[in-house]
């Protein structure tokens, strides 16, 4: 990361917390690792992704259902996903420091150091081998690469290394009233699942006719061994998923329908093109047939935001399987020979966004600090030009001053507002620093009420972004504020 980017990031954590975004969990405890809380603008911020996510994709699609499914699962879901056996990250211990690394990301980073460093073919080979490493799950070999290409701990600077073990990512917990012994559940480490195992609930109860989706948005559970980047990798994050259930044979086609959508959603929120790519996956997961990740280029570099995946019928035919239960689905369409499709089970496509990232990735591309001149006054001010769609609060009612009148007039105008939309009220301070204080957290618009008001009730919209005021007619608020913070706005595109 370089210095600038560096520093971007710093204060983006700094005002992130300085303004109720987010605060680290547990704090007066001095904190848990890689868990964060979502504070008073922090919270909104998040239902407002979630709410554009949901309408997005339940609500724009008649073809598309959302579900809310328990945290607490059947273990044996676990072992049908392959998340018992599988769900692994290859981990390493310097016994000096007694810290505990990711083997692969070790690797990465020395990888990224030889591309700095100008020694391309280094770079080149090593991360070819690292990845047959992976690809065969061949432990000793990362232990090997470790040694071979001299990587010291970061911390002690030593190499003296344990060797690599695997560590399974789903936490564990004691369950009640669990017969058989067996009282060992998972707190889910997707959503997904949650899906599949309604699959039939939801395609039988809905009538749901293939292609068809179902959504969901939910907190996920995973023991990360590196959790860094802020909120970026987390140990309890929320993930935002939909499973698109398709004919056998049909899934490349959906795949590359969502592919597209997923980007556009992205975009439509107004983010500049080149901050997005996709990057294909060419080593495909055991169950999939074609993977996409949409990366977003944050100031320590481009990272996944969203995943798209073809699972082949992959997690219906192992539920199948484990449960006993038939995961088919009857077609009565006709195909080109005139037969019914029949019976079988379908594919999925699946589109899986992590929210927290998301909401990461919102914060880092609104927020600018901004410097301003008027004459030869220099000025500046940090804004989060958030789309009103996602900000926290919409409009802020703000009398000019604490008298006259002024504060009840204004309080008339936001008890009608707040009706339909999330405002603040505010009296303390001039009104400069208000704008700035609403800048900070995003708002839109500032409703000025000043002493023309009483005269001919008419007050100011001040813009956030481009600082301009207009005179309306307070009757006209509601309509004016409702068009200018409409999901239309966003969702009609
Ligand atoms: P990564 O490679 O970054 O660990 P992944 O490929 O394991 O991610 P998926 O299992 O595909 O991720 O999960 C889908 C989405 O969930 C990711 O694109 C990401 O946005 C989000 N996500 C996954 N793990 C975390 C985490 N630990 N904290 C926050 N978000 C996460």
């Amino acid at each position: 990361m370089s210095k600038s980017n560096d520093e971007l990031f710093k204060n983006v954590i700094s005002h992130a917390k300085e303004y109720g975004f987010v605060f680290p969990s547990s704090e007066i405890y001095d904190g848990l690792s890689a868990v964060y809380d979502y504070g008073q603008f922090g919270a909104e911020l998040k239902n407002n992704i979630k709410t554009y996510w949901w309408k997005s994709m339940v609500q724009m699609h008649e073809n598309i259902v959302g579900i809310d499914s328990a945290i607490f699962m059947h273990p044996k879901i676990w072992k049908a996903s392959g998340h018992v056996d599988g769900f692994n990250d290859p981990m390493i211990d310097n016994k000096d420091s007694k810290k505990r690394y990711r083997a692969d990301q070790l690797l990465e980073d020395k990888i990224a150091k030889y591309e700095k460093d100008g020694k391309t073919a280094k770079a080149e080979s090593l991360q070819s081998a690292m990845d047959e490493a992976l690809k065969n799950e061949d432990l000793p070999k990362l232990k090997d690469l470790i040694v071979e290409h001299e990587v010291v701990c970061p911390v002690s600077g030593t190499r003296n290394w344990t060797d690599v073990r695997q560590f399974n990512l789903m936490f564990s917990t004691q369950f009640g009233a669990m017969a058989e012994g067996s009282d060992e559940v998972y707190l889910r480490p997707e959503t997904a699942q949650g899906i599949f195992v309604n699959f039939l609930n939801v395609q039988k109860t809905g009538r749901m006719k293939i292609p068809f989706g179902i959504a969901q948005i939910g907190k996920a559970f995973r023991n990360e061994v590196i959790a860094r980047q802020f909120i970026l990798r987390m140990r309890e994050f929320e993930q935002m998923e939909m499973q698109f259930f398709v004919r056998p044979g049909e899934e490349m086609k959906w795949y590359a329908y969502w592919k597209e959508a997923r980007l556009k959603w992205h975009l439509a929120l107004g983010t500049a093109t080149e901050k997005y790519r996709y990057h294909d996956h060419t080593k495909l997961a055991h169950y999939a047939n074609a993977a996409v990740d949409i990366e977003f280029e944050f100031p320590f570099g481009f990272k996944e935001v969203e995943g798209i995946h073809s699972r082949t019928d992959f997690d219906l035919s192992q539920h199948q399987e484990f449960s006993g239960k038939k995961m088919q689905y009857f077609d009565p369409e006709l195909n080109a020979d005139g037969k019914p499709y029949g019976n079988y089970i379908p594919y999925v496509i699946e589109t899986s966004i992590g929210l927290d990232r998301m909401f990461l990735l919102t914060l880092v591309n609104s927020f600018e600090e901004q410097e301003l001149s008027e004459g030869d006054k220099t000025d500046s001010r940090t804004v989060l030009r958030l789309h009103p769609c996602l900000a926290p609060v919409k409009a802020a009612v703000l009398p000019l001053t604490k008298k006259d009148g002024l504060p009840e007039k204004a309080k008339e105008i936001m008890d009608r507002l707040k009706l339909d939309h999330n405002l603040i009220y505010e009296e303390k301070d001039s009104i400069g620093k208000r704008y700035r204080r609403q800048d900070a957290i995003g708002t839109p618009f500032c409703i000025t009420v000043d002493h023309q008001t009483l005269e001919d009730n008419t007050v100011t919209i001040r813009h956030r972004d481009s600082m301009e005021q207009e005179r309306v007619p307070a009757s006209e608020l509601e309509r004016i504020i409702g068009d200018l913070v409409s999901w239309k706005n966003l969702l009609g595109s």
